[in-house]
């Protein structure tokens, strides 16, 4: 497509968008008055008007009926989570015996790791990309201490080539090679965070199965932004919150997935509670566990129902777009952005050069060369909400349920005035 930089050929777009009218179905802050350009959906994904009667809903519930809830409510609360469990299925790629919800992001790999790191003293290594999302980079650091091991002589690190900003599968196939017969596992943020470089999962995958490894995956970035094959790919495990492009509310829960082959078996280790246990036989309170047959045997505690409301709204949402359809939205939204930025780059005379390589998702990194955080400050100021990382990167992420094209346009013309163009 040749695209313009013009609010009526953004308004076109827009028009011809079967997606456009997800929109407003969307609370946006306002700045001014106005309503902002939302660029941080890879952050914190906005609130669907629908979430609030979800959220209601329960608090109805607990207000009428109280105990009486869990198993009298119209959606009752103790299998509540059950209710998320295919549309989920749906956003990456499993069945849907092999994803549930429950805990936070970080410690869901945990207790996944748990289960799927298991070193011997031959097979003990960890291989994730370097500067791991900094939450990742302690847990790999505590497990790898819990286990009695040298995080310097377990933890290997994916690296860049020198002056490259993204990493060369080719790189990280070798490395796995490399490693071989000592590799545990391989655990790498599935799309980066900060250079939104989404990595060859398939490929990584099958390669570190060959070397005898378990493969996880944090989709942090992930989940609700690319095609997703999980079960496919034969991936290990995975786990991702709801937060970002899943738009289910600060800090909230997490999903995991669990391939298939791990599921209804007592010889794999895990922490345990009693939710995990078969739920046929829970209220016996008797004292032996035995695991649920699906991925709930994972599941610890009695489900957060406050929680899990905003999941269940979004993901109806999702399931009424459909994965396809917000993929292809989001390609050519963030290619009319990449064309936006090489023409106010050219009009202002400015040097912006996009880090993010051909495999991307829906983020865009910038760095902003001779701009600093004076030019972040006043995108902040005139409505534009980006994410600024350290030392001069913006993240800009036009998650296609919300963002228009128009948004796109008006974008360019804010950054024009803020670069003095
Ligand atoms: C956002 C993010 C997290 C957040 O972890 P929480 O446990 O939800 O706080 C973890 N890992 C990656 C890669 C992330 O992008």
């Amino acid at each position: 497509m040749i695209f313009q930089n013009s609010l009526k050929f953004a308004q076109q777009l827009d028009a011809a968008d079967p997606l456009g009218k997800f929109r407003n179905e969307f609370y946006f802050p306002k700045v001014k008055g106005k309503e902002v350009i939302y660029f941080t959906g890879n952050s914190l994904g906005l609130q669907p008007k629908r979430t609030q009667e979800y959220v209601d809903e329960i608090m109805t519930d607990w207000r009428e009926l109280a105990v009486e809830g869990h198993f009298h409510a119209d959606k009752s609360w103790w299998d509540y989570h059950e209710r998320l469990a295919a549309p989920l299925a749906k956003v990456v790629g499993a069945k849907p015996q092999e994803v549930t919800v429950m805990n936070t992001l970080t410690v869901n790999l945990h207790l996944l790791m748990v289960s799927f790191y298991r070193p011997t003293p031959k097979r003990f290594k960890i291989i994730c990309e370097e500067k791991a999302f900094p939450s990742d980079q302690y847990m790999f650091n505590s497990q790898v201490k819990f286990h009695g091991l040298d995080p310097k002589e377990a933890i290997v690190t994916l690296n860049k080539r020198e002056g490259e900003h993204f990493w060369r599968t080719e790189d990280i196939l070798e490395k796995i090679k490399e490693v071989g017969d000592e590799l545990a596992l391989v655990l790498i943020g599935g799309v980066n965070y900060y250079n939104g470089q989404v990595f060859n999962m398939k490929e990584i995958t099958q390669v570190a199965k060959e070397q005898g490894a378990m493969v996880g995956w944090d989709l942090a970035h992930g989940a609700g932004n690319i095609a997703l094959h999980l079960h496919d790919w034969g991936v290990d495990f995975a786990a991702w919150c709801s937060y970002k492009y899943m738009n289910s509310g600060p800090g909230n829960a997490s999903g995991v997935y669990i391939h298939e082959q791990y599921l209804d078996r007592s010889d794999i280790p895990r922490l345990e509670g009693w939710w995990g246990t078969k739920k046929e036989t829970r209220f016996l309170m008797e004292p032996e566990f035995q695991p649920m047959a699906n991925a709930d045997a994972w599941q610890i505690s009695n489900p957060p129902v406050l929680a899990l409301a905003p999941y269940l709204a979004s993901l109806e949402m999702f399931e009424e777009v459909g994965m396809e359809a917000l993929i292809q939205k989001r390609e050519t939204i963030v290619q009319y952005l990449e064309f936006i930025l090489q023409e106010i780059g050219k009009e202002a005379n400015a040097n912006f050069q996009i880090i993010t390589p051909e495999e991307r998702g829906c983020q865009l990194s910038v760095l902003l060369h001779g701009q600093g955080k004076a030019l972040f400050q006043y995108l902040m100021d005139n409505g534009v909400i980006v994410d600024w990382r350290e030392p001069n990167v913006i993240r800009l992420a036009p998650a296609p349920f919300y963002c228009s094209f128009e948004d796109m346009y008006r974008f360019g013309q804010v950054l024009k005035s803020g670069i003095g163009g």
